[in-house]
């Protein structure tokens, strides 16, 4: 059976119809925000090649973190920026490191309201910059593997101890996840997951977290441990190898250029959770575009989000998290209706179900000139659309 008996756009006729069957949700639940913190900033340090995003100070963090709270997004990813860096990144591990300490004050203002987690490396600690513990071979240096797991552990272990839910090791070293799993539970941290950067390509992507995160390697690149951006089939035995030594959760970083990545993974190991980091490059390119017009950056960002989402990413980290959370809390999601009703209230007339989706909020929100883009929507009947859009729809969701 063939066109004309079958006609997909159909089901694209509604915004009722297509909430009703489209395949993706996005929630702020999927989502997870970075946060840096610097050790010697007395205040927000904006990242140039990032707008939006700050290297916050100790003492201050906690005021982001209940910022991005507020927006709906309730799992943060702490970076941090020493102010001594050292050979072995001993302050990655010191128990009053700018990490440590970081989470503390999280855990301390936010209680139970956040997952925390971190990341577990030593490049912004190491003079060299780089990932591990570089060592003199033959003619030239190399990153120790072996030299550097000790050192994942007792990083991972002190993050723990100051009260981080998740440890998120991004090495890329082999075997750092059993290590760090042997390290956890030696210390009684049984309970403190693994989110494993399984999948990390060495990408020009990273650009603008360098900056922010002064993790620039001083000599030589990352291209002996990160993964080759032509291959994909080697993400599987990277997964593999993270799931046999206990990841909870595994990631593929970065996310846009590498959905296909996504979907490979995910479909190797249904039952392991799959996180993707939606690294700086691809939000500072959409911020430039957005910022120059060239692009509606709210429509893209949520798109993207989709797109990473419908790859067959679990949770997505991203420096969008509060942006997005705000949006779709406000009902602003271009490619969906507004909520019809308050979340967590009761149901209305003829509806049964609580919205899986979006924020909590019910009301569609006036949009200046926002509606101008769906009336020139292919595809779309001008006007009827526009108003589909805006309407409440009591009950269509139930
Ligand atoms: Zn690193």
């Amino acid at each position: 059976m063939g066109f004309p008996t079958v006609r997909p756009r159909r089901l694209r006729s509604s915004q009722r119809l297509r909430d009703m069957v489209a395949e993706t949700d996005l929630g702020p639940e999927r989502l997870i925000a970075p946060i840096f913190v610097q050790e010697d900033a007395r205040e927000p340090v904006p990242v140039d090649a990032m707008p939006g995003v700050h290297r916050w100070p100790l003492g201050a963090v906690h005021e982001e973190a209940k910022r991005i709270l507020e927006e709906g997004v309730d799992k943060f990813l702490v970076f941090g920026i020493p102010a001594r860096k050292d050979e072995v990144g001993s302050e990655a591990y010191n128990p009053q490191g700018v990490v440590q300490r970081a989470v503390r004050e999280l855990r301390r203002e936010l209680g139970d309201r956040a997952t925390i987690m971190t990341d577990v490396c030593m490049c912004q600690y190491t003079t060299h910059g780089h990932c591990g513990i570089v060592a003199r071979g033959p003619g030239s240096w190399y990153v120790d593997n072996d030299a550097t797991l000790p050192y994942m552990g007792k990083i991972a272990v002190s993050h723990a101890e100051a009260g981080a839910d998740v440890v998120a090791p991004s090495s890329m070293m082999d075997g750092v996840v059993g290590q760090i799993r042997r390290s956890l539970d030696e210390a009684g941290f049984t309970n403190v997951l693994i989110m494993a950067y399984s999948v990390k390509y060495a990408s020009s992507f990273y650009g603008p977290f360098r900056e922010a995160a002064e993790s620039a390697p001083a000599f030589g690149d990352r291209r002996t441990y990160q993964m080759d951006p032509r291959n994909a089939a080697e993400a599987l035995k990277e997964a593999e190898l993270d799931v046999e030594e206990g990841a909870d959760i595994l990631m593929v970083k970065p996310a846009l250029p590498y959905l296909d990545v996504i979907r490979i993974v995910k479909d190797a190991f249904p039952h392991y959770p799959l996180a993707a980091y939606s690294v700086s490059g691809e939000y500072s390119m959409l911020r430039a575009a957005g910022e120059r017009g060239w692009l509606d950056e709210d429509r893209a960002l949520l798109e993207v989000l989709y797109s990473i989402r419908r790859a067959g990413a679990d949770a997505i980290i991203t420096y969008y998290a509060p942006r997005a959370a705000r949006l779709l809390r406000e009902g602003r999601n271009a490619f969906r209706g507004p909520r019809s009703h308050r979340g967590g209230q009761a149901p209305p007339p003829g509806g049964s179900q609580q919205p899986r989706e979006g924020g909590r909020e019910a009301e569609p929100v006036p949009r200046g000139g926002g509606q101008g883009r769906q009336a020139r929507h292919p595809g779309g009947r001008a006007g009827g659309l526009g108003h589909g859009l805006r309407a409440p729809h009591p009950g269509a969701r139930g």
